[in-house]
């Protein structure tokens, strides 16, 4: 079973037990009953809320691109406001006048409350254990909620055993019900509200994050790790210090590290991974242009080599080959030289590889717009997890 068949199966059993309540409420005459009904009926509109929402979150649009998953914290707020309403009307109705439970329907009575506890305990117990299969939190925190309804259920059962023993307390057990409803429906609002205004996830979740992040060692510092969570998913932002100087191979490895936290953590559905290198000097970019100034269009036309390092350098490039251009680059310990095209001469590729300078081939003629577009590309790599 996943997340959507158990937020059905605790739909279905609170439907079940509103509308018993409900009409042992109705004969019986129990105010704590009546409570009780009302909030498994809102139990079940939170089911309702959740289902559908984790259905529609899943559609992003133009307009709402990290898709529509606050709206399950809208619906649960407004929920929220409804305890709120019902526990205040039981405390009006429990402190006005007397309650009285009739006798005629008490069997009928004790027999609903007596399923209800009996099934939301079951409940209860069912999604604990699948919460922690699944590992999923709110399934997890769903269960010690189904826990508290069960509560409500041995309230409402007491007060009507009390009245079984000739004593009419219902008023006072309802008090209790209102505590209870208003007890949950603050708990709820303080959750959402949190999530409204991006709380970070829960230490365990970023542990588990920093786990999976230190197993990587090419990954020297963690300096930033913000992770919000929106309707049951997570959304990350990293700065990571990665050691290497091969641009490619950290474009896999940032690839990777984006495959291992989706393995780890089911619930994220977008990472941003920014990376910064240990040595901020090898980043360092060449440009080369021909006559015009402009970037060169392959090796043999480039009349001068632009670093753009600390500081600037601009240097004539020798006349005589590619070779020879390719050992200049590769002695100023550059990292990325642009041009148009790659060097055509194989012994040229060789003493660039072998130097660790990677060619980036660019139409862009402006050099410094082609330099911006390699520092854009290299600086952030973004990741959309699926
Ligand atoms: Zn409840």
């Amino acid at each position: 079973m996943n997340k959507q068949h158990w937020a059905l199966a605790s739909l279905a059993v609170n439907l079940i037990q509103a509308l018993f309540k409900f009409l042992a409420g109705l004969l019986t005459g129990s105010l704590s009953m009546m409570g009780e009904a009302v909030h498994s009926l809102s139990d079940s509109f939170a089911s309702v809320v959740a289902f559908f929402t984790i259905k529609l979150s899943d559609k992003k649009t133009k307009k709402f691109p990290y898709g529509l998953y606050r709206l399950e914290n809208l619906g649960a707020i407004l929920i929220a406001f409804f305890l709120l309403m019902t526990s205040y009307e039981i405390f009006r109705r429990a402190l006005g006048k007397e309650v009285i439970v009739k006798e005629e329907y008490l069997g009928l009575g004790i027999g609903v409350v007596v399923f209800s506890l009996v099934s939301s305990l079951v409940l209860s117990f069912l999604e604990r254990r699948a919460g922690k299969k699944l590992n999923s939190p709110t399934l997890v925190a769903d269960s010690y909620h189904t826990l508290t309804d069960a509560f409500g259920s041995s309230l409402v059962l007491l007060s009507l055993l009390s009245v079984y023993l000739g004593y009419q307390l219902d008023r006072y057990f309802a008090l209790g019900v209102a505590l209870l409803i208003s007890y949950t429906a603050v708990k709820i609002l303080w959750k959402e509200v949190s999530v409204l205004l991006d709380v970070s996830v829960d230490e365990r979740t970023l542990e588990k994050i920093r786990e999976v992040l230190l197993s990587f060692p090419e990954i020297k510092e963690i300096k930033g790790l913000f992770v919000r969570s929106s309707g049951g998913k997570l959304f990350a932002d990293l700065v990571l210090v990665l050691e290497g100087r091969d641009f490619i191979r950290m474009h896999r490895l940032v690839d990777h590290i984006e495959d291992s936290l989706k393995k780890e953590l089911k619930e994220l559905d977008m990472v941003f991974i920014h990376y910064e290198p240990t040595d901020k000097e090898v980043f360092k970019v060449g440009i080369l242009l021909d006559e015009g100034g402009n970037v060169s269009q392959c090796f043999e036309s480039a009349k001068e080599l632009l670093i753009f390092g600390n500081p600037p350098e601009k240097l004539l490039v020798p006349e005589e080959s590619e070779s020879a251009l390719s050992e200049l680059i590769s002695s100023k310990g550059l990292y990325i030289v642009v041009c148009g095209h790659h060097p055509v001469s194989s012994s040229a590729k060789g003493i660039l590889s072998q130097g660790g300078v990677f060619v980036w081939e660019t139409e862009e003629k402006n050099p410094y717009r082609a330099f911006k577009e390699v520092i854009y590309s290299l600086n952030s790599k973004e990741g959309n997890v699926h």
